[in-house]
């Protein structure tokens, strides 16, 4: 008989944006005529760019003949795309990479939600709440999470992050053997000086714990004296693993890549004491389950590092920023406190009236026809706030806003 990872069962009902599509479902068969307008979901409207476009059409084309043909690539990816990467995501910003410590994947979900593999089931987890629930639902298959009870998990450390604490967390008071830290923020938009990330990084070093830190919306990032990876702070990288990802910097998020930095010097122990590099573990974990990403794929990837590419996406982030911009100041005439949008492509507004989140999802939907994500389902220090994304069309945004605007008068 074949057992079941039971793990698996104890997942909350279904993902946070299924609940949210059945909302919607339901909202479209009863008012076919409305004019939806969708602020909820993180995907990215504008298409790629085109010196992306005509990379992967060149890499078509090679594919088409027998002596450019391209099968099985590098696992790790190859070595163009890696050296784009160290060269411009990294030197830039003083900090030194060697290509074997990048890996390319199919995007920053996969890694986030796979690199647990390399770590024991019984690691201690922090988390800052709300949060990416991929992180949450990854430990709860691993068995990392313990039991699930109003609205925690008994072996969770939630750190919150709301606007009583400036949404800057506090380090944990129950020391965690894992934290998985989000900047810029996904959901609240927010985002951390280097000085306040730098106390992480030493709560890190001191506790000898990993920090899983995910900054898969680095380029929306405006203000200069912002981080955009962990490594400008010192010691990082023996703390340390980054994800990346192309999907809201350059459109990827249907062709999917992105790419994880495990620095050699990252190490975990074994029950008797040894350490074990990560990079080698991680190494081992995708030459066994992961094949590479594709090499149209990868040509794509580099291109967003050409001196072309490199404007073309930069004028896409700067359109969606502006739209975050027009819907911060058109929330805050309103009167609502609207936090994150300046850095990030998120908003996370807090709920007037004392409503619940999930309440004024609904009254969104079917007193104005906006879709937007409700705080509660990101943890329970969500509750009490809702997630808007900027992502949209600049019409429809303008739209949106001036919908709620009206509403709210
Ligand atoms: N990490 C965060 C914080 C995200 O918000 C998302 C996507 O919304 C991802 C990772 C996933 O990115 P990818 O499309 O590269 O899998």
């Amino acid at each position: 008989m074949a057992l079941v990872n039971e793990h698996f069962l104890k997942l909350q009902s279904n993902y946070l944006f299924s609940d949210i599509a059945k909302q919607v479902n339901r909202f479209r068969v009863t008012h076919p005529k409305a004019k939806l307008i969708r602020m909820g979901i993180g995907d990215v409207t504008q298409p790629l760019a085109p010196a992306v476009i005509e990379a992967m059409h060149r890499a078509v084309d090679e594919m088409a003949r027998k002596e450019t043909f391209h099968g099985y690539g590098p696992e790790q990816g190859y070595p163009f795309l890696i050296e784009a990467i160290i060269k411009h995501d990294y030197e830039r910003l003083g900090v030194f990479i060697e290509p074997s410590e990048v890996f390319i994947s199919d995007g920053a979900k996969s890694d986030c939600g796979n690199i647990g593999d390399m770590l024991r089931h019984d690691n201690s987890i922090g988390v800052l709440d709300p949060v990416y629930p991929v992180y949450i639902d990854s430990n709860v298959m691993a068995g990392r999470t313990g039991t699930f009870q109003d609205g925690h998990w008994s072996d969770v450390v939630y750190i919150p992050c709301t606007e009583e604490n400036g949404f800057v967390p506090q380090l944990p008071s129950r020391r965690v053997d894992i934290i998985y830290l989000c900047y810029p923020n996904n959901p609240t938009g927010t985002t951390l000086t280097k000085e306040q990330l730098k106390a992480w990084v030493n709560y890190a070093l001191a506790n000898d714990a990993i920090i899983l830190y995910d900054s898969a919306y680095e380029a929306y990032i405006q203000d200069p004296a912002i981080p955009h990876s962990i490594y400008e702070i010192k010691g990082a990288k023996q703390v340390a693993i980054e994800f990346r990802s192309f999907s809201k910097t350059a459109g990827f998020t249907g062709v999917r890549c992105g790419y994880t930095v495990v620095p050699k010097e990252i190490t975990a122990s074994t029950l008797t004491g040894e350490r074990v590099p990560l990079n080698k573990l991680w190494n081992r974990r995708q030459c066994t389950k992961f094949n590479g990403t594709s090499y149209i794929t990868q040509r794509g990837a580099e291109a967003v590092y050409s001196p072309e590419g490199r404007e073309q996406v930069k004028k896409t982030i700067q359109y969606y920023m502006e739209n975050a911009r027009l819907m911060k100041e058109g929330l805050e005439m309103c009167g609502l406190r609207v936090y994150g949008g300046v850095n990030a492509p998120y908003l996370w507004v807090k709920v007037p009236d004392g409503l619940s989140s999930w309440r004024f999802f609904e009254k969104l939907l079917y007193e104005v026809n906006i879709v937007s994500t409700p705080g509660a389902g990101f943890g329970p220090s969500g509750e009490g706030y809702l997630r808007l994304t900027a992502f949209g069309d600049r019409d429809e945004t303008r739209e949106a806003i001036g919908r709620i605007q009206h509403w709210m008068r």
